[in-house]
């Protein structure tokens, strides 16, 4: 045995698994194809948004309480800054899906926050222009975290606690047998007692069987020059998700002092294949990013001063896959985060880490099920 448990791919949740385990003395390994650290996949483009009132359902509120103790714990060990709370701001039409489950997110869990309509709330917050009807969700627990830093600070951290991590280093396959599972590398054959699979966008290549639940979608985004950047400053405005009939944003505060992120969901293109990425944008895929900045945040430069590219997968409901994939629970999947994985990375390191030692966890994690699809499948296929 190499070691007890081998973790392919070291981006946004394998950082966080390798470090989780690393934290219990467990032996691990990790295996990331690239630099760790590196911007070619779903983590990069300096900063992510965290929040905890969840537009994408109430069930998430513990797995994003658990996730900001432990991106504290992560800054306090590698003494880097990773989550600069601003508050969020959470804005559209009352009676949306997106905005009710913000709201039945504080509800059920009695989350600090403030509700803010009309004049109070174009006062407050005069960046955002509103349409009638529209209102502000300001949830307390939110902010912004730094990509990059976040997955190098986990995977430096867990080797200080012992983990052997091998950069540059494409895992090929592996092959799941009696005694534990072989992990091919490089020409090398590596033996764990389980795996952790953690490979992002290419989840599809590597585990063909999850290829058709599984979009890698091109996400891209553009930093705005401000017509006076004291009024973008994490003090004054917090980061926001926005939808707006069809129209749905999100956005930072200025970070570095010069410019302001946004992005819009919109269809930047499908890929096939990951390696398939191109990062080249044509200025007709901003053209909705502009329209969106001249009508909603008049404040800032409409024309990107920058804009960069990156991907993710995508499963069919938006939710991701975390859990056991095979019989003898000796493989755990964890993929399709949907655009918006990165905010609970820590807590799904600690969820990983709890599966592959104890085969369970005290989270709900029945909406991430890896199995749900197979089973839809095969109710459709006439299976079962
Ligand atoms: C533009 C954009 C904006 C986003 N904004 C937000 C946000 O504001 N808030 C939020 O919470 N989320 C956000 N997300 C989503 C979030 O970033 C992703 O859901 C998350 O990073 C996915 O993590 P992952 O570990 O699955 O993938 P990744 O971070 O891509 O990690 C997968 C890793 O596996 C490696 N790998 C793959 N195959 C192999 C192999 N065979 N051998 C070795 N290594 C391999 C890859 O190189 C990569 O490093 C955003 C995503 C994008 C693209």
């Amino acid at each position: 045995m190499d070691a007890d448990i081998g973790i392919i791919g070291l981006g946004t949740v394998g950082s966080m698994t390798l470090w989780q385990l690393a934290r219990k003395g467990v032996s691990v390994m990790g295996f990331e194809q690239f630099g760790i650290g590196h911007d070619y996949s779903a983590a990069g483009g300096e900063s992510r948004i965290f929040r905890t009132a969840y537009g994408e359902g109430s069930e998430y509120v513990p797995i994003m309480k658990e996730s900001y103790r432990l991106w504290r714990e992560l800054e306090k060990e590698s003494g880097n800054e990773l989550l600069h709370l601003t508050g969020g701001l959470m804005i559209g039409e009352p009676g949306t899906p997106f905005m009710d489950n913000v709201l039945k997110s504080i509800e059920r869990f009695g989350l600090e926050h403030e509700i803010l309509e009309g004049e109070q709330a174009e006062k407050r917050f005069p960046q955002h222009r509103l349409l009638p009807g529209e209102i502000m969700v300001l949830d307390k627990l939110a902010g912004g975290l730094r990509p990059e830093l976040a997955v190098v600070s986990a995977v430096k951290q867990a080797e200080k606690l012992g983990a052997k991590v091998f950069s540059h280093s494409l895992v090929e396959g592996i092959e799941s047998g009696r005694s534990g599972v072989k992990v091919f590398v490089n020409g090398k054959e590596y033996q764990f007692g389980k795996v952790v699979i953690s490979t992002g966008p290419w989840t599809g290549v590597f585990m063909p069987d999850y290829k058709s639940q599984i979009t890698i979608k091109r996400l891209a985004m553009g930093w705005f020059a401000a017509k006076d950047i004291k009024k973008f400053r994490a003090d004054r405005f917090p980061v926001y998700i926005r939808e707006s009939g069809e129209d749905k944003f999100y956005g930072t505060p200025t970070f570095d002092g010069s410019m302001v992120k946004a992005a819009f969901y919109i269809n930047y293109g499908i890929l096939e294949h990951p390696n398939d990425l191109s990062r080249t944008i044509m200025p007709e895929d901003l053209e909705l990013l502009r329209n969106a900045v001249k009508q909603y945040l008049p404040d800032l430069y409409p024309d990107p001063v920058r804009a960069s590219v990156y991907m993710d997968g995508f499963t069919p409901d938006e939710h991701a896959l975390v859990g056991s994939i095979d019989d003898q629970d000796r493989i755990i999947l964890l993929g399709g985060f949907s655009g918006h994985g990165f905010k609970m990375a820590t807590a799904i390191g600690k969820i990983a880490s709890d599966l592959v030692l104890e085969g369970k966890t005290t989270f709900e994690l029945d909406h991430l099920s890896p199995k749900r699809f197979l089973k839809e499948n095969a109710k459709q296929e006439g299976l079962t």
